[in-house]
């Protein structure tokens, strides 16, 4: 191990230096489940850190079921499936570190960090990032108001709730109706909260059958559709919230308690700080088939590339990115110039973004897609290249905004490589 006084950090303090095979950023589901893979198939040193106390990423304070079913095939709580990958994870030998922020890049493939235990260096052989993605607070959406204590997003609610036992409030409105809405629901009802409304801008809420019936008929909670908050209310505590609806009409709803939920921007500050592509749909890093960012030797994997899929579809990313790894940390091979892949509105976003015709398919067999609006007459998917047609997908429903939808990677090798991108579109919209 060495010591370096040229360090980045405050003036005196000496960061140690220490060199691993792999090391992977972020300790949920995807970067527990690389640095298993990883470890089991003998990839040498092999190191996660997480800035959070414990591993497990968001599950950790997911108090319901809903986890393990697509991967593990079998029903878990989210604590549970976090102990999980965790456990699997050090089972496996891969050094699991919690306490450790990665604060930045020193070189191509050596970052900065912080913990309790003070200042490092740590250079890795190869670097897979595994940073998840957060819901956008108050702030980032941009609500005017006053700042009173009662505001949240769904993580922080759940983290006050589970972690902390902290009370939150008595009556509550619940912004957004999409999965991750309904979790928030479910957590408040669980805390004795009432639950005032939710509300969500778009003309019907974004998640399944049962879950919105659910909500609406046994816990009896009104959806305010077309509707968006407009402004907070309250000096020290939260007292209510303006809304406004489409047809102009506006109310206030009086509440302690406002939960912001869903709206989800990949964790992307490392990849910002590296200097590496940034996709421009997903704002997550551009990264291939099999998980190659735009630096060598730098991997992404989990729900910083797409936000959101589920925690089985991240820990499956993080099995699945192993083998690039290995083959990388054995021929140094990188590709270069790869062909963008791109959306046209109403999609929002492709992940993956990048590829070679001559290369492998998406380990999963698809493209992960978002649409920024509702389309509900979107009846196909093409897929194009400088004009000419790869695939053409029909689709059994419209599309709705944080509503999974795929295509196919079937036309992979019908691009050209010497042309310009693929552009996906929505038919019949
Ligand atoms: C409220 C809620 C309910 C959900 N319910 C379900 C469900 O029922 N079923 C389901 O399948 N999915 C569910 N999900 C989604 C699921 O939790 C995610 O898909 C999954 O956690 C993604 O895994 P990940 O590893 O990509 O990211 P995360 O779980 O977000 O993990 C990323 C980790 O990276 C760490 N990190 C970030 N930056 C740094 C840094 N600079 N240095 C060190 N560490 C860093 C973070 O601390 C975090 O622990 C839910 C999500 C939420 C928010």
């Amino acid at each position: 191990m060495n010591a370096t006084a040229d360090n980045g950090g405050p003036p005196g303090a000496v960061r140690r230096e220490r060199s691993v095979d792999v090391l992977v950023v972020g300790a949920g589901p995807a970067g527990l489940a690389a640095a298993a893979r990883l470890a089991a198939a003998g990839a040498g040193t092999v190191e996660v850190v997480d800035r959070e106390e414990q591993a497990g990423g968001i599950p950790r304070h997911c108090y319901h079921a809903g986890f393990g079913l697509r991967d593990l095939r079998r029903p878990m709580s989210g604590p549970a499936y976090a102990r999980h990958w965790s456990d699997t994870a050090a089972g496996a030998g891969a050094l699991v570190r919690t306490g450790v922020s990665v604060t930045g890049w020193a070189g191509p493939l050596t970052v900065d960090t912080t913990s309790r235990d003070g200042l490092e260096r740590l250079t890795a052989g190869a670097v897979v990032l595994a940073t998840g993605a957060r819901e956008r607070p108050r702030a980032a959406r941009l609500v005017p108001g006053t700042r009173p204590a009662g505001v949240f997003t769904t993580g922080e609610l759940q983290q006050a709730v589970h972690l902390h036992h902290q009370p939150v409030g008595g009556r509550a409105v619940v912004v957004g109706a999409e999965p991750v809405s309904y979790s928030a629901v479910r957590t408040l009802r669980g805390a004795g909260v009432e639950i005032a409304a939710m509300v969500t801008d778009q003309p019907r809420h974004q998640s399944s059958w049962a879950a919105g019936a659910g909500a609406r008929l046994h816990r009896r909670v009104p959806l305010l559709t077309g509707t968006t908050v407009t402004e907070l209310f309250g000096r020290v505590r939260l007292t209510g919230v303006a809304l406004r609806h489409t047809d102009g009409r506006t109310v206030t709803l009086g509440c302690d308690t406002v939960v912001f939920t869903g709206d989800w921007i990949p964790e992307h500050e490392l990849v910002r700080l590296g200097g590496i592509t940034l996709d421009r749909g997903t704002r997550g890093p551009a990264v291939d088939t099999v998980f190659r960012t735009g630096a060598a030797g730098v991997f992404a994997v989990g729900n910083l590339l797409h936000a959101v899929e589920p925690a089985g579809t991240a820990a499956r990313e993080g099995r699945l990115v192993a083998g690039p790894v290995l083959r990388y940390l054995s021929d140094g091979r990188w590709p270069d110039g790869q062909l963008a892949v791109e959306v046209d509105a109403p999609l929002r976003w492709v992940a993956p973004n990048r590829i070679d015709p001559r290369g492998p398919r998406p380990p999963l067999g698809r493209f992960a897609l978002r649409t920024a609006r509702p389309a509900g007459r979107l009846s196909a998917l093409v897929v194009s290249q400088d004009g000419r047609v790869l695939h053409r997908e029909r689709l059994r429903r419209g599309a709705l905004p944080n509503r999974p939808l795929y295509v196919s990677a079937d036309w992979i090798d019908r691009a050209d490589p010497g042309g310009g991108p693929v552009v996906i579109t929505g038919q019949g919209d």
